[in-house]
């Protein structure tokens, strides 16, 4: 939505931020094709104003000289911009006889979160990977938040129905692993995420923090306990224990629908609450009051993040703060753990049970990896690419991703990506991972495009809904064309294939599900009638009007007048606020026997690795885990003048007892080595660190030849993937395990 100031060439838009799941309204005053000012919207019903220094950042995203603006093919060591058809053409005629040659699983899909950040974008990923027609599936969300996934398909059915903490609402907030000062929220969309821990607060709630770091959130929670990385399953279990052994178990609305009490209780009987405050330094009173607390609270809800997710059982972790929530009836509860129930669903119709979910469906060809939601394990990716043999990765599609620095052992990457005989790169910059790239193909920049959050409308802790027009007219194609016509090429349909037929595609999926389904409100209507409306939009739009208006709030294409539609939405560019999340359960089950599952056999076998795995440990080293800053965003944004300026952020954090065992001094070089690298980083001595435990941020070590990005290169920072150990992972899940890291650390004469 734009409206013109006093100055005609001077206009206002308001947009959602798409750079976090924190989903800011932002308010941008533009002059011609210059972006004046971004402010954060003070009449966006969600975010109310509230913005973090990324949000304003677009501006120079917008004018950075270093983002690609064209599509370039490499020539030996030279990059020559190319058109559009150039692009496509080279890739039909390079890739294709590859593929026809040594096999589709020769090529491998990457996928970064940014794509998840484009809703119309995450669509068009489907027909790519469809086209592709390779079981090698790689993305982010293996070294993030696949634990979630996994757990939330056992228990629920649904891999992405995560429960999301009621945060307006709540009594009691319980994280671990989490620091959303810093992130602005994840897996649990609520902008100004520091407002609303100060809200609990402020209405006589309690705000409690297990984190290895006296992070930024700590600072604003009522209470926060160190915990040795890596250890919150054993808190969790612990917790569940006293919550039997103290009968606290009352499970509420919830409880005639949940299979596996008894065998939950069985699997923590040997748990001792002495022993978890060994394995946790959190002392066992602490312990048993904490789990008192959750129980008694009028609301309490048990939320992890990174911390939970990216350890070596951060598929147990995931599913034990889950369990919690579970037996204290704070699932489904308001002020618990809720699922979103997002505008474009119709939740009156759901009905219990479903498919359930499975894993394993295939296995990886070196390791014997097993696929979880469709994807391998990031880690297990230069395996793939090194070992020769038949399905050999030899070719990769890498959208939106940065595996050379996000993924573990990305030197090993590093090296194996030099190998590979074409890549595809779909990215805004030439980056650590895109220099290995033969086409690079850049989207537009966000205030190029129209927006709309699919994604973490799904995970939003209000039923919000908005839709972002482009701020400028597009400058290329949209991310949309570009992967219409990247599925084209790999289809085999030629790089002049019009792109139409993959936007027709899209929504006669979604479309021919609600013409059959009885609970639609299109239910048996023309299909010709309805496309015929659709098509008065552009391509990206008939999606998002088609889910909304067959949604709950929706007009029902004429059955419902003045319900929710896109042109709605065009005329709110606030966004439209429904409420606070409803209640889902049982509909929203979609479990085998509809109920919860609150023992899944994978769980229960995996709680024999857990077992195992406590005589094992030492803690003869430090351990390493990582942290993020307000105004870092992963590795992508670090080319941003006013995001890098200032103090570095970017040294390993250290004990002063540590250092001094080490005679580290504060400032100093050290080298930090773990099982499979070494870096070289500065030293910052602070005691808001739990001793034992160093901590490095990720993202960063751009110093790179080969690179167009001149400010990030100029920026000191060692990049911790370096010595993530890609042979460690969470199994079931598949997850790495960032954090936890055993590491030594010494002084650099
Ligand atoms: S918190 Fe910052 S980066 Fe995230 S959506 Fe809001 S303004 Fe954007």
């Amino acid at each position: 939505m734009t409206s013109p100031a006093e100055n005609s060439d001077v206009s206002t838009h308001f947009r959602t931020c798409p750079l976090c799941e924190a989903t800011c309204g932002l308010e941008i005053t533009t002059k011609g094709d210059q972006v004046v000012r971004i402010r954060g919207d003070r009449d966006d019903v969600f975010s109310k104003g509230f913005i973090c220094p990324k949000g304003s950042s677009l501006k120079q995203l917008h004018e950075d000289p270093d983002r690609l603006r064209v599509p370039m093919i490499r020539r030996g060591d030279d990059w020559v911009e190319v058109s559009w058809d150039e692009a496509f053409a080279e890739i039909h005629e390079r890739l294709l006889p590859l593929l026809d040659d040594v096999g589709r699983d020769s090529l491998a899909m990457v996928l970064g979160n940014p794509n998840t950040h484009n809703g119309v974008g995450t669509y068009y990923l489907r027909p790519v990977i469809h086209a592709a027609g390779t079981k090698n599936v790689y993305s982010a969300s293996t070294v993030d938040q696949m634990p979630k996934h996994l757990t939330s398909g056992l228990m629920w059915g649904n891999a992405n129905a995560f429960p999301l903490p009621d945060l307006d609402r709540t009594d009691y907030l319980f994280m671990l692993g989490a620091n959303p000062v810093a992130s602005n929220g994840s897996l649990c969309t609520a902008p100004d995420f520091p407002g609303r821990i100060e809200a609990i607060k402020e209405r006589g709630g309690k705000v409690v923090l297990i984190d290895p770091r006296r992070t930024e959130t700590a600072e604003i929670a009522s209470e926060h306990h160190f915990i040795r990385p890596g250890s919150d399953l054993h808190l969790l279990l612990a917790i569940i224990k006293e919550i039997f052994d103290n009968d606290l178990v009352d499970m509420g609305r919830v409880g005639e629908f949940v299979n596996g009490v008894d065998t939950v209780r069985d699997l923590v009987a040997g748990v001792s609450v002495d022993e978890a405050a060994v394995a946790t330094g959190i002392d066992s009173d602490t312990i048993g009051r904490l789990a008192a607390e959750i129980a008694a609270a009028p609301t309490a809800v048990v939320y992890g993040r990174m911390g939970n997710h990216t350890v070596e059982f951060g598929t147990l972790t995931s599913w034990a703060a889950d369990v919690i929530n579970v037996l204290t009836g704070n699932l489904d509860s308001a002020g618990g753990a809720m699922f979103a129930s997002p505008a474009t669903i119709r939740i009156a119709d759901e009905t219990p049970g479903g498919r359930g979910y499975s894993t394993g469906r295939w296995s990886s060809r070196v390791g014997g990896r097993h696929e979880v939601n469709g994807e391998f394990p990031a880690a297990g990716l230069a395996e793939e690419i090194e070992t020769p043999g038949d399905g050999q990765i030899r070719a990769l599609v890498n959208i939106a991703c940065n595996p050379i620095r996000s993924f573990p052992n990305s030197e090993r990457l590093d090296a194996a990506f030099a190998g590979l005989d074409f890549m595809v790169a779909v990215d805004l910059y030439l980056n650590e991972t895109t220099r290995h790239a033969d086409v690079i193909l850049p989207p537009l920049n966000p205030l190029e495009r129209p927006h709309y959050d699919f994604a973490f409308e799904g995970n939003a802790v209000r039923v919000v809904t908005n839709f972002s027009e482009a701020v400028f007219p597009a400058s290329g194609p949209d991310e949309a064309e570009i992967l219409a016509r990247l599925a084209l090429v790999l289809g085999g349909f030629g790089p002049e294939a019009d792109p139409e037929l993959v936007h027709d595609q899209l929504v006669d999926g979604v479309l021919d599900r609600e013409l059959k389904s009885e609970h639609s409100p299109i239910f048996g209507r023309d299909k010709d009638e309805i496309v015929a409306e659709l098509k008065k939009l552009p391509p990206v739009e008939r999606i998002i009007d088609l889910r909304l208006r067959t949604g709950r709030f929706g007009d029902g294409f004429g059955a419902n007048p003045g319900g929710l539609s896109i042109g709605q939405l065009k005329e709110n560019p606030h966004g439209m606020d429904f409420g606070p999340l409803v209640e889902r359960l049982p509909g929203a089950l979609k479990t085998k026997s509809g109920m919860v599952e609150l023992a899944p056999q994978l769980i229960v076998d995996d709680m024999a690795r857990f077992e195992a795995s406590r005589s094992s440990s030492n803690g003869r080293e430090l351990l390493l885990i990582g942290r993020r800053h307000v105004r870092s965003n992963n590795s992508w944004m670090h080319n941003i003048t006013t995001l890098v300026k200032g103090r570095s952020r970017t040294a390993l954090f250290m004990h002063p007892d540590d250092a001094a065992a080490r005679e580290i001094a504060d400032g100093g070089l050290v080298e930090v080595a773990s099982a499979v690298g070494k870096v070289e980083t500065a030293v910052q001595l602070t005691d808001d660190l739990m001793p034992g435990v160093v901590c490095l941020p990720h993202g960063w070590g751009h110093q790179v030849e080969g690179t167009r990005m001149q400010i990030a290169r100029e920026q000191v920072g060692a990049n911790l993937n370096e010595l993530i150990d890609d042979a460690i992972i969470d199994v079931p899940s598949g997850n790495g395990v960032l954090n936890g890291v055993p590491v030594s650390v010494a002084p650099v004469a």
